[in-house]
């Protein structure tokens, strides 16, 4: 009988060799060399074999509204540029996840109809505290707040009252708080236009409601975890909180790091997010705090729409949200590989994933091959429900030529299993 199902082999970043033998779609064993039989058996040369990313942050809008994303094409995009796993958001799926009924309804359609494995937040709002305990029994990996307006009436920001008393249910239940971290404040802003929306959402708005989370998680004991911070000042607040033993995590996302204010201009509706991006120089410094290991985690931050809702003269009556989930990782790698916990085995640690997270022996072989490539990126490139992405034109270094998820080729054939943390 041979060693292992699958062996194969490719290279690390820095071009090491590396092989990982897999049975039954978990790494049996990984090194430079491995000796043993496989009853299949792939060479990828000089391509870089990485640990497939889990994007905990995704908007696949299903069900509701699947004429934005979907689970289908957003799996496969993900898929495309490099994701094994998701968490989706309880939002913008109509209705939001805020219930157990609506948690199991969107499970049974993502076991469906998803093409990669999948954990679902559920959502904490003003109305759905009574709610969080049946969402965690039903497998909800954490549950997620706005401190400011959603972009959707029906799923409400949780008032401080509100996470205050998330928190401690959360805290009782092992499960992580993760909040949007703004708090809006009047600013003199004039115009219509991607200047005015920058100048609308300072800094401060985010600072402000990081603090506030931080102080509501410290004297809850609860885990939070803040979703796409933009600025070094924000990563410092949470860095100060983490030294006082605050159990808390930080992510960013890819625009925050490859998009600045000059390219939002030059891109237009497509680049309009909350928070929105910020300055070249902050970018620069964000790299840093990647690089250093201050940012825990990225997540794609995933949120299409429409084309009809990214038009007209008014860019605050648009749809706030960018789809870059195709590209944003190898456009990152295209800069450095340093950041590979971040993208794997931070997220399944602190998401309590079993099974996930890395190319280690007992893990799921979940992985993407990366080749270099002198290809723009083009509008008939993208996968998406919709060919909308701020990356269009953008030259990355690498391309991800295939995605790999428990030792099989991820293909429309591809069935995603529904993933349930273990619970502190
Ligand atoms: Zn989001």
């Amino acid at each position: 009988m041979p060693d292992f199902d699958l062996l194969v082999r490719a290279r690390t970043p820095d071009d090491s060799p590396l092989a990982l033998g897999i049975t039954d779609g978990v790494i049996a064993a990984a090194g430079p060399e491995l000796h043993g039989s496989a009853t299949e058996e792939h060479d990828f040369g000089a391509a870089v074999l990485l640990p497939g990313w889990i994007d905990a942050h995704v908007h696949f809008n299903e069900p509701g509204r699947a004429d934005w994303e979907g689970l289908h094409s957003g799996s496969l995009a993900l898929a495309a540029g490099g994701g094994t796993t998701f968490f989706d958001m309880p939002l913008n799926s109509t209705p939001p996840v805020v219930t157990r009924a609506t948690l199991e309804e969107k499970r049974r359609i993502a076991e469906e109809t998803s093409h990669l494995d999948f954990a679902l937040w559920g959502g904490l709002t003003p109305d759905s505290l009574p709610f969080l305990e049946p969402m965690a029994e039903a497998g909800a990996v954490g549950f997620k707040a706005f401190m400011c307006h959603s972009g959707l009436d029906e799923f409400p920001a949780a008032d401080a009252r509100t996470l205050n008393s998330g928190m401690r249910i959360a805290k009782s239940l092992g499960l992580p708080v993760a909040v949007h971290a703004e708090l809006p404040h009047p600013v003199d802003v004039s115009g219509k236009d991607m200047a005015a929306w920058l100048a609308s959402r300072p800094i401060f708005f985010e600072l402000d409601a990081i603090a506030l989370a931080l102080e509501i998680a410290g004297e809850t004991g609860a885990s939070l975890h803040i979703v796409h911070v933009t600025c070094p000042e924000g990563i410092d607040l949470v860095s100060e909180a983490k030294a006082r033993g605050v159990d808390v995590t930080v992510e960013t996302c890819p625009h925050y790091l490859l998009l600045d204010r000059q390219d939002a201009a030059r891109i237009g509706p497509a680049a309009k997010c909350a928070p929105p991006l910020r300055s070249n120089e902050t970018l620069r410094r964000m790299w840093d705090k990647l690089l250093t290991g201050e940012i825990d985690t990225i997540g794609s931050d995933h949120s299409p729409s429409p084309p009809d809702l990214k038009q007209g003269d008014d860019i605050f009556a648009m749809w706030g949200g960018i789809a870059g989930i195709q590209h944003g990782l190898p456009l990152m790698l295209s800069r450095s590989a340093g950041f590979l916990p971040q993208i794997s085995s931070n997220v399944a640690e602190r998401f309590r994933i079993n099974g996930k997270g890395g190319l280690l022996p007992g893990n799921d072989a979940d992985f993407f091959l990366l080749e270099p490539t002198d290809r723009g990126i083009a509008t008939s490139d993208l996968i998406t429900r919709h060919a909308i992405s701020p990356y269009i034109g953008m030259k990355p270094r690498f391309a991800v030529t295939s995605t790999w998820l428990r030792g099989r080729r991820v293909t429309a054939e591809t069935r995603g299993r529904f993933l349930t943390p273990t619970r502190s």
